[in-house]
């Protein structure tokens, strides 16, 4: 844990390396529906992609808060900077907890330079609510693995170095695996036209008799789930502080606006009705702030409420979030619905935010049941 002045120090750091390097291509990026690599450059000059891996293999060991607070400042200026930045750290992080020194040294050591782009791949056609439906399989033959199935909606599909592949190794049990782009088997399906973060690839990632060498099973090939479990406790206050981050940033934007509009003769900031949406919004946002901070803190100290305080801070989030975006398009009327103000990719993009990682329903179900079980 760092002291309260240091991870502000960090914050602003990484929201001045927002607005000079990332908020100039957000608009670019999302109109030309390409892959932000501006964003994952300026990621290199604080070194975000190495901030959550130890220092004992050459990362920065930054923990949980601060890594919220690195993607709340770059969702702030761009949605879809954040969710790469984020599927990175996703991506690479099974293999750092969990992998051998062997393939610590070949994935990750070299990753931290920040030029590795990496996906998590969980999702398949079945129902990504499902998680453990999954059919992709994964048969063990001599001194190899062979992989076989379909992974749908993947992040950097097509741009990643490295896919971390949940695959069935039996009837009960899971492994996860290292796939590299060059594995032979390996190929993806289009890419999906999105609302929002449409600057970040998605696509569907096809299995086919894809071999790779024994060791790149990571960790123990029966224990995938219990390994998936914990990553997506620590991935869902992730999503949370890139909601929160859309969110202020939303907020920030309509505050400027409502300050220069002139209506009636004077600024709309004056309007009373203008002053309660303010007062309303700011403090949705910082009571989800504090969930947030207060569920990262619980994963840090290794609380056993800190998985149920994920979901909760995942689903504040991602609905104030929708909330404050929604509000800061009508704060801003017309100008609100063109593409010429960022609030409205802010509103595509927040949506995305209640749905991946675990649907807000499914945060529900899994808070819900830390409850009724007791
Ligand atoms: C842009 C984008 C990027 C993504 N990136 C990745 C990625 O990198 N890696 C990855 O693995 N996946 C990724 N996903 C997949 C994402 O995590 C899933 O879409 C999400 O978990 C929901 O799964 P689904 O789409 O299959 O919805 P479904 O599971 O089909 O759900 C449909 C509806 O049913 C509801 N529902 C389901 N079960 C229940 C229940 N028990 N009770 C009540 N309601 C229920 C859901 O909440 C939802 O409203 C991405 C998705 C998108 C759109």
């Amino acid at each position: 844990m760092l002291e309260k002045h240091e991870y502000e120090e960090f914050r602003s750091a990484v929201r001045r390396l927002a607005i000079s390097k990332i908020q100039p291509h957000a608009s670019a990026v999302d109109k030309e529906m390409r892959f932000p690599e501006e964003a994952l450059e300026a990621f290199k000059e604080l070194q975000l992609v190495a901030l959550p891996f130890p220092e004992s293999i050459g990362g920065h060991g930054g923990d949980l808060l601060a890594q919220a607070i690195s993607l709340e400042e770059v969702a702030r200026v761009c949605a879809t900077s954040s969710l790469t930045l984020m599927v990175i750290w996703a991506g690479l992080g099974p293999i750092a907890r969990y992998g051998s020194d062997q393939l610590i040294d070949e994935i990750i050591k070299p990753a931290l330079d920040g030029d590795t782009v990496a996906s998590i791949c969980l999702t398949e056609i079945h129902g990504g609510s499902d998680v453990w439906g999954g059919k992709t399989k994964a048969e063990h033959q001599g001194n190899d693995w062979v992989l076989n199935g379909q992974k749908r909606y993947i992040t950097n599909a097509n741009r990643s170095e490295w896919y971390t592949v949940l695959a069935r190794t039996s009837e009960e049990e899971f492994g996860i695996f290292a796939v590299h782009k060059s594995d032979p088997g390996l190929s993806f399906g289009k890419l999906e036209s999105k609302m929002g973060v449409r600057g970040s690839p998605t696509a569907d990632v096809m299995l086919d008799d894809c071999r790779i060498p024994e060791y790149r099973c990571i960790g123990d090939s029966g224990k995938g789930n219990h390994y998936m479990t914990e990553s997506l406790a620590i991935a869902r206050p992730m999503i949370a502080a890139q909601a929160l981050g859309i969110a202020q940033g939303a907020l920030d934007a309509a505050i400027e606006y409502v300050k220069e509009r002139q209506v009636f003769g004077q600024p709309v900031a004056r309007f009373q009705m203008t002053k309660g949406t303010i007062g309303d919004l700011a403090t949705k946002i910082e009571a989800a702030r504090q969930l947030l901070y207060h569920a990262c803190e619980a994963s840090n100290n290794k609380q056993p409420d800190a998985r149920v305080l994920a979901s909760m801070a995942k689903l504040l989030c991602s609905n104030v979030a929708m909330e404050v975006t929604t509000e800061a398009v009508q704060l801003h009327g017309g100008a609100g619905y063109l593409t010429d103000f960022p609030v409205e990719r802010m509103m595509r993009d927040a949506k995305i935010t209640q749905i991946y990682e675990g649907t807000s329903e499914i945060q529900k179900l899994i808070i819900a049941k830390s409850f009724l079980s007791n």
